[in-house]
Protein backbone atom coordinates (compact mmCIF):
# COMPACT_ATOMS: atom_id res chain seq x y z
CA UNK A 1 0.00 0.00 0.00
CA UNK A 2 1.30 3.67 -0.86
CA UNK A 3 2.63 5.85 1.88
CA UNK A 4 2.29 9.71 2.50
CA UNK A 5 5.75 9.85 1.54
CA UNK A 6 5.62 7.95 -1.69
CA UNK A 7 2.97 10.87 -3.05
CA UNK A 8 3.90 12.84 -5.90
CA UNK A 9 5.42 16.55 -5.46
CA UNK A 10 1.95 18.28 -4.98
CA UNK A 11 2.81 20.83 -8.02
CA UNK A 12 2.81 17.88 -10.03
CA UNK A 13 -0.76 16.56 -8.75
CA UNK A 14 -2.15 20.57 -9.42
CA UNK A 15 -0.92 20.57 -12.81
CA UNK A 16 -1.98 16.83 -13.76
CA UNK A 17 -5.23 17.49 -12.46
CA UNK A 18 -5.68 21.37 -14.03
CA UNK A 19 -6.16 22.18 -10.17
CA UNK A 20 -6.04 25.90 -11.61
CA UNK A 21 -6.30 27.91 -7.95
CA UNK A 22 -9.14 30.45 -7.78
CA UNK A 23 -10.03 33.88 -6.32
CA UNK A 24 -13.22 33.30 -5.29
CA UNK A 25 -12.57 30.07 -3.32
CA UNK A 26 -9.70 32.51 -1.76
CA UNK A 27 -6.90 29.50 -2.79
CA UNK A 28 -3.67 30.10 -1.98
CA UNK A 29 -1.92 27.05 -1.72
CA UNK A 30 1.29 25.84 0.39
CA UNK A 31 3.49 23.48 -2.01
CA UNK A 32 6.20 23.55 0.52
CA UNK A 33 5.83 20.26 2.93
CA UNK A 34 8.60 21.68 5.35
CA UNK A 35 5.96 24.53 5.81
CA UNK A 36 2.95 22.31 6.00
CA UNK A 37 5.08 19.87 8.70
CA UNK A 38 6.01 23.01 10.62
CA UNK A 39 1.78 24.07 10.89
CA UNK A 40 1.08 20.97 12.10
CA UNK A 41 3.34 21.00 14.60
CA UNK A 42 2.26 23.92 16.06
CA UNK A 43 -1.17 22.26 16.41
CA UNK A 44 0.66 19.60 18.70
CA UNK A 45 -0.65 17.69 21.05
CA UNK A 46 -2.87 16.10 18.62
CA UNK A 47 -2.69 12.71 20.70
CA UNK A 48 -6.43 11.25 20.44
CA UNK A 49 -8.07 14.53 18.76
CA UNK A 50 -10.81 14.16 15.74
CA UNK A 51 -9.10 17.03 13.68
CA UNK A 52 -11.18 18.52 11.03
CA UNK A 53 -9.21 20.00 8.34
CA UNK A 54 -10.93 23.16 6.84
CA UNK A 55 -9.76 23.65 2.93
CA UNK A 56 -7.66 21.01 2.52
CA UNK A 57 -6.94 22.06 -1.37
CA UNK A 58 -4.11 19.86 -2.96
CA UNK A 59 -3.33 18.53 0.66
CA UNK A 60 -0.23 19.50 1.71
CA UNK A 61 -1.41 20.49 5.23
CA UNK A 62 -3.52 17.01 5.31
CA UNK A 63 -0.03 14.98 4.69
CA UNK A 64 1.47 16.63 7.77
CA UNK A 65 -1.82 15.87 9.92
CA UNK A 66 -1.79 12.56 8.90
CA UNK A 67 1.64 11.92 9.85
CA UNK A 68 0.83 13.73 13.59
CA UNK A 69 -0.65 11.90 16.44
CA UNK A 70 -4.41 12.59 15.74
CA UNK A 71 -7.02 9.88 16.57
CA UNK A 72 -8.76 10.44 12.81
CA UNK A 73 -8.81 12.91 10.01
CA UNK A 74 -12.10 14.66 8.12
CA UNK A 75 -11.66 17.34 5.49
CA UNK A 76 -14.09 19.76 4.79
CA UNK A 77 -13.73 21.12 1.72
CA UNK A 78 -15.74 23.24 -1.50
CA UNK A 79 -13.97 22.25 -4.32
CA UNK A 80 -14.71 19.26 -6.11
CA UNK A 81 -11.73 19.03 -8.24
CA UNK A 82 -9.76 18.13 -5.19
CA UNK A 83 -11.76 15.31 -5.09
CA UNK A 84 -9.44 12.58 -7.05
CA UNK A 85 -6.10 14.05 -5.00
CA UNK A 86 -7.74 13.70 -1.47
CA UNK A 87 -9.51 10.33 -2.12
CA UNK A 88 -5.78 9.20 -2.89
CA UNK A 89 -5.07 10.62 0.47
CA UNK A 90 -7.69 8.30 1.71
CA UNK A 91 -6.18 5.40 0.75
CA UNK A 92 -2.72 5.61 1.93
CA UNK A 93 -1.56 3.17 4.95
CA UNK A 94 -1.46 6.56 7.29
CA UNK A 95 -5.37 7.56 5.86
CA UNK A 96 -6.55 4.69 6.43
CA UNK A 97 -5.38 4.41 9.77
CA UNK A 98 -6.92 7.63 10.69
CA UNK A 99 -9.86 7.14 8.72
CA UNK A 100 -9.82 9.80 6.29
CA UNK A 101 -13.07 11.22 5.42
CA UNK A 102 -13.13 13.94 2.56
CA UNK A 103 -16.50 15.94 2.57
CA UNK A 104 -17.61 18.07 -0.11
CA UNK A 105 -19.17 20.55 2.30
CA UNK A 106 -19.53 24.81 2.46
CA UNK A 107 -17.66 25.25 5.89
CA UNK A 108 -19.77 28.07 7.16
CA UNK A 109 -22.27 25.46 7.40
CA UNK A 110 -21.45 22.60 8.78
CA UNK A 111 -22.14 21.60 12.09
CA UNK A 112 -18.37 20.17 13.46
CA UNK A 113 -19.97 19.04 16.79
CA UNK A 114 -22.06 16.74 15.14
CA UNK A 115 -19.74 15.76 13.14
CA UNK A 116 -16.98 14.50 15.37
CA UNK A 117 -16.96 13.30 18.39
CA UNK A 118 -14.62 14.78 21.46
CA UNK A 119 -12.07 15.54 21.79
CA UNK A 120 -11.67 17.46 19.02
CA UNK A 121 -9.31 20.18 17.39
CA UNK A 122 -9.25 22.39 14.17
CA UNK A 123 -6.19 22.59 11.98
CA UNK A 124 -6.47 24.82 8.78
CA UNK A 125 -4.95 27.35 6.27
CA UNK A 126 -7.99 29.51 6.13
CA UNK A 127 -9.78 30.79 2.96
CA UNK A 128 -9.22 34.48 3.65
CA UNK A 129 -12.29 35.65 2.45
CA UNK A 130 -14.50 33.73 5.37
CA UNK A 131 -11.51 33.38 8.00
CA UNK A 132 -13.22 35.61 10.41
CA UNK A 133 -17.30 34.38 10.02
CA UNK A 134 -15.08 30.72 10.68
CA UNK A 135 -13.38 31.91 13.53
CA UNK A 136 -16.08 33.54 15.38
CA UNK A 137 -18.41 30.23 14.02
CA UNK A 138 -15.73 27.75 15.91
CA UNK A 139 -15.65 30.35 19.19
CA UNK A 140 -19.52 30.05 19.39
CA UNK A 141 -19.43 26.35 19.12
CA UNK A 142 -16.91 26.68 22.67
CA UNK A 143 -20.28 27.89 24.91
CA UNK A 144 -22.51 25.26 22.98
CA UNK A 145 -20.11 21.99 24.88
CA UNK A 146 -17.61 22.04 27.21
CA UNK A 147 -14.27 22.40 25.64
CA UNK A 148 -15.70 21.80 22.32
CA UNK A 149 -12.39 22.31 20.56
CA UNK A 150 -9.13 20.80 22.38
CA UNK A 151 -7.40 23.87 20.17
CA UNK A 152 -8.08 25.82 16.91
CA UNK A 153 -4.42 26.23 14.97
CA UNK A 154 -5.62 28.67 11.77
CA UNK A 155 -3.78 30.80 9.18
CA UNK A 156 -5.15 33.88 8.66
CA UNK A 157 -3.77 37.52 7.51
CA UNK A 158 -1.75 38.63 9.77
CA UNK A 159 -3.76 41.53 10.60
CA UNK A 160 -6.49 38.93 11.67
CA UNK A 161 -3.76 37.47 14.45
CA UNK A 162 -2.76 41.00 15.06
CA UNK A 163 -6.59 41.86 16.18
CA UNK A 164 -7.00 37.95 17.99
CA UNK A 165 -4.09 38.34 20.38
CA UNK A 166 -4.42 42.39 20.87
CA UNK A 167 -4.32 43.98 24.11
CA UNK A 168 -6.49 46.78 25.16
CA UNK A 169 -5.17 50.01 24.18
CA UNK A 170 -3.68 48.62 20.95
CA UNK A 171 -4.62 49.98 17.47
CA UNK A 172 -6.28 46.06 16.24
CA UNK A 173 -7.86 45.59 19.54
CA UNK A 174 -11.13 45.01 19.17
CA UNK A 175 -14.35 42.63 18.70
CA UNK A 176 -12.42 39.83 17.81
CA UNK A 177 -10.02 40.38 20.39
CA UNK A 178 -12.67 40.52 23.19
CA UNK A 179 -14.56 37.10 21.70
CA UNK A 180 -11.82 35.40 21.66
CA UNK A 181 -10.11 36.53 25.07
CA UNK A 182 -13.89 35.78 26.36
CA UNK A 183 -14.55 32.49 24.64
CA UNK A 184 -11.02 30.63 25.13
CA UNK A 185 -8.56 29.63 27.71
CA UNK A 186 -5.33 31.75 25.51
CA UNK A 187 -4.62 32.76 21.99
CA UNK A 188 -0.95 33.28 20.60
CA UNK A 189 0.56 34.47 17.86
CA UNK A 190 3.09 31.15 16.16
CA UNK A 191 4.90 32.39 13.45
CA UNK A 192 4.38 34.54 10.05
CA UNK A 193 4.05 33.22 6.67
CA UNK A 194 5.74 35.27 3.96
CA UNK A 195 3.26 35.56 0.87
CA UNK A 196 6.15 34.27 -1.68
CA UNK A 197 5.30 30.65 0.17
CA UNK A 198 1.60 30.57 -1.21
CA UNK A 199 1.08 29.63 -4.58
CA UNK A 200 -0.14 32.01 -5.76
CA UNK A 201 0.99 34.78 -3.48
CA UNK A 202 -1.48 36.83 -1.77
CA UNK A 203 -1.03 40.81 -1.24
CA UNK A 204 -0.48 40.07 2.14
CA UNK A 205 1.70 38.62 5.01
CA UNK A 206 0.15 35.66 6.80
CA UNK A 207 0.33 34.14 10.37
CA UNK A 208 -0.51 31.29 12.44
CA UNK A 209 -2.85 31.58 15.70
CA UNK A 210 -3.66 29.25 18.02
CA UNK A 211 -6.37 29.09 20.26
CA UNK A 212 -6.87 26.47 23.22
CA UNK A 213 -10.03 26.14 24.64
CA UNK A 214 -11.47 26.57 28.51
CA UNK A 215 -12.07 23.31 30.31
CA UNK A 216 -15.50 24.70 31.49
CA UNK A 217 -18.33 26.72 29.93
CA UNK A 218 -17.97 30.20 30.33
CA UNK A 219 -21.12 30.97 30.43
CA UNK A 220 -24.38 29.42 28.46
CA UNK A 221 -24.78 30.38 24.59
CA UNK A 222 -27.06 33.45 25.69
CA UNK A 223 -24.07 35.24 26.96
CA UNK A 224 -21.65 34.81 24.00
CA UNK A 225 -25.07 36.10 21.63
CA UNK A 226 -24.99 39.13 24.36
CA UNK A 227 -21.07 39.64 24.10
CA UNK A 228 -21.43 39.65 20.36
CA UNK A 229 -24.19 42.81 20.32
CA UNK A 230 -22.23 44.49 22.88
CA UNK A 231 -18.95 44.38 21.10
CA UNK A 232 -20.60 45.36 17.68
CA UNK A 233 -22.31 48.37 19.27
CA UNK A 234 -19.01 49.71 21.35
CA UNK A 235 -16.73 48.89 18.38
CA UNK A 236 -18.77 49.45 15.40
CA UNK A 237 -18.73 53.68 16.61
CA UNK A 238 -14.89 53.04 18.35
CA UNK A 239 -14.25 56.69 17.70
CA UNK A 240 -17.39 57.81 20.36
CA UNK A 241 -17.72 57.33 24.04
CA UNK A 242 -19.69 54.34 25.21
CA UNK A 243 -22.06 56.69 26.75
CA UNK A 244 -22.72 57.50 23.26
CA UNK A 245 -21.87 54.08 21.18
CA UNK A 246 -24.01 51.89 23.82
CA UNK A 247 -27.21 53.89 23.51
CA UNK A 248 -28.59 51.31 20.64
CA UNK A 249 -28.13 48.18 23.55
CA UNK A 250 -29.07 49.90 26.81
CA UNK A 251 -31.97 51.84 27.82
CA UNK A 252 -29.85 54.09 30.13
CA UNK A 253 -25.74 53.58 28.80
CA UNK A 254 -24.36 55.72 31.73
CA UNK A 255 -26.38 55.01 34.54
CA UNK A 256 -24.89 51.08 33.83
CA UNK A 257 -21.89 52.31 32.87
CA UNK A 258 -21.69 54.03 36.33
CA UNK A 259 -23.32 51.29 38.28
CA UNK A 260 -20.17 49.07 36.71
CA UNK A 261 -17.58 51.59 37.65
CA UNK A 262 -16.37 51.96 33.97
CA UNK A 263 -16.08 55.71 33.04
CA UNK A 264 -18.88 56.63 30.77
CA UNK A 265 -16.59 58.59 28.67
CA UNK A 266 -14.38 55.62 27.70
CA UNK A 267 -13.98 54.20 24.53
CA UNK A 268 -14.33 50.96 23.51
CA UNK A 269 -10.45 50.40 22.72
CA UNK A 270 -9.91 51.31 26.34
CA UNK A 271 -12.15 48.60 28.15
CA UNK A 272 -10.90 45.12 28.87
CA UNK A 273 -12.64 41.84 27.66
CA UNK A 274 -14.03 41.48 31.93
CA UNK A 275 -15.86 44.87 31.13
CA UNK A 276 -17.38 44.04 27.90
CA UNK A 277 -18.59 40.46 29.63
CA UNK A 278 -19.78 42.58 33.18
CA UNK A 279 -21.84 44.51 30.55
CA UNK A 280 -23.08 41.83 28.29
CA UNK A 281 -24.23 40.08 31.79
CA UNK A 282 -26.80 43.29 32.01
CA UNK A 283 -28.47 42.65 28.61
N1 LIG B 1 -4.95 23.75 2.80
C1 LIG B 1 -4.53 24.05 1.44
C2 LIG B 1 -3.10 24.51 1.44
O1 LIG B 1 -2.63 24.91 2.52
O2 LIG B 1 -2.48 24.50 0.39
C3 LIG B 1 -5.44 25.07 0.76
C4 LIG B 1 -5.62 26.37 1.49
S1 LIG B 1 -6.50 27.59 0.58
C5 LIG B 1 -5.95 29.06 1.41
C6 LIG B 1 -8.17 27.49 1.16
C7 LIG B 1 -8.96 26.24 0.80
O3 LIG B 1 -10.28 26.36 1.33
C8 LIG B 1 -9.14 26.01 -0.69
O4 LIG B 1 -8.84 24.66 -1.00
C9 LIG B 1 -10.63 26.31 -0.96
O5 LIG B 1 -11.17 25.56 -2.02
C10 LIG B 1 -11.24 25.94 0.38
N2 LIG B 1 -12.48 26.67 0.69
C11 LIG B 1 -12.82 27.93 0.36
N3 LIG B 1 -14.02 28.27 0.89
C12 LIG B 1 -14.45 27.18 1.58
C13 LIG B 1 -15.61 26.89 2.36
N4 LIG B 1 -16.57 27.81 2.54
N5 LIG B 1 -15.72 25.66 2.91
C14 LIG B 1 -14.74 24.72 2.75
N6 LIG B 1 -13.62 24.94 2.02
C15 LIG B 1 -13.48 26.15 1.45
Amino acid sequence: MTHVADLPPLRRLLNAHDLSPTKALGQNFLLDLNLTARIARAADPLDGCHVAEIGPGPGGLTRALLESSAASLTLIEKDLRTAPILAALAETEEGRAKGLRPLFEDALTVDLLEMLPAPRAVVANLPFNVATPLLVRWLRDLWREPGAYRSLTLMFQREVVDRIVARPGDRSYGRLTVLTALSAAAAYRQFDVPAQAFTPPPKVTSAIARIDARDSLPGPLALFEAIEGVTAAAFGQRRKMLRQSLKSVFPDPVALLEELEIAPTARAEQLPPEAFLALAKRR
